[in-house]
């Protein structure tokens, strides 16, 4: 059983082709930039894996090109278990799934079976400096750090992923501490994406009545979001070769 949030189908952001989106209730982060915090608390929806295939299955003639399920959240690898119960569904099917996590789990066995029968990792480098991460997630940098290496070590196909905030990491010196940071700790991965912080979770506070942390942070625009990813792109290329 897993509590699950919601469903998104035809979701296309997150890992390639059109995916199919579960999303796991529970985090044990509480980034002050979430747009999601209604995953933060169990919904109440439980529901066997038996039941979430069966939804997901429904779907499949639309995972040509590489598309299958995505497991988000909250956070999905504190479901790994689940995930592993799934996993055999999935296959005699033939559909695939990645997982888009925030990697501040701890590298369990389950975590790693999990991990290893995925397609993909979509992983999310919030912050590279441990007071940072700390500061603005609540959590422990070297969590993320651990499962990152742990992918690149087992050539598992791997893409980062960070949340560029006005007035927090926004500046071509924070990038570039970011591009050191996955290079010099050995990070092996196909692609890493800046996303833009956006203010579309703000009714979401409002709703659950709680405190948002950065209701005075206006939206990244996206043409600094557009300069920041070159920024990332060139950087990594002088220091990664
Ligand atoms: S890891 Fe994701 S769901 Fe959890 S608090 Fe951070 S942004 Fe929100």
């Amino acid at each position: 059983m897993a509590d699950i949030h919601s469903f998104e189908s035809f979701a296309a952001l997150d890992g390639e082709g059109i995916r199919y989106a579960v999303f796991f209730t529970g985090c044990p982060l509480r980034c002050v930039y979430c747009h999601n915090p209604d995953t933060w608390h169990k919904s109440g929806n439980d529901m066997t894996a038996e039941e979430v295939f069966n939804k997901v299955r429904r779907f499949k003639p639309y995972f040509r090109n590489g598309g299958g399920v995505t497991f988000s959240g909250g956070e999905p690898l504190l479901n790994s278990e689940f995930i592993n119960g799934i996993y055999p569904m999935l296959k005699s099917e033939n559909i695939g799934y990645c997982v888009d996590t925030s990697g501040s789990v701890a590298l369990t066995d389950d975590v790693r079976q999990a991990v290893d029968n995925a397609d993909m990792i979509i992983l999310d480098i919030k912050f590279c400096d441990s007071e940072k991460y700390k500061k603005f997630t609540g959590g422990d940098i070297e969590k993320p750090l651990t499962l990152g290496k742990y992918c690149s070590g087992k050539g598992k196909r791997l893409v980062l992923r960070t949340v560029v905030v006005p007035g927090i990491n926004d500046t071509e010196d924070e990038i570039e501490k970011y591009a050191k940071y996955v290079i010099e700790n050995g990070l092996i991965f196909e692609k890493y994406e800046l996303l833009a912080f956006h203010t579309m979770g703000f009714f979401k506070y409002e709703n659950l009545g709680i405190e948002n942390p950065l209701a005075d942070t206006p939206a990244l625009e996206p043409s600094r979001l557009d300069e920041l990813q070159k920024h990332l792109d060139k950087t990594l290329k002088v220091i990664g070769g």
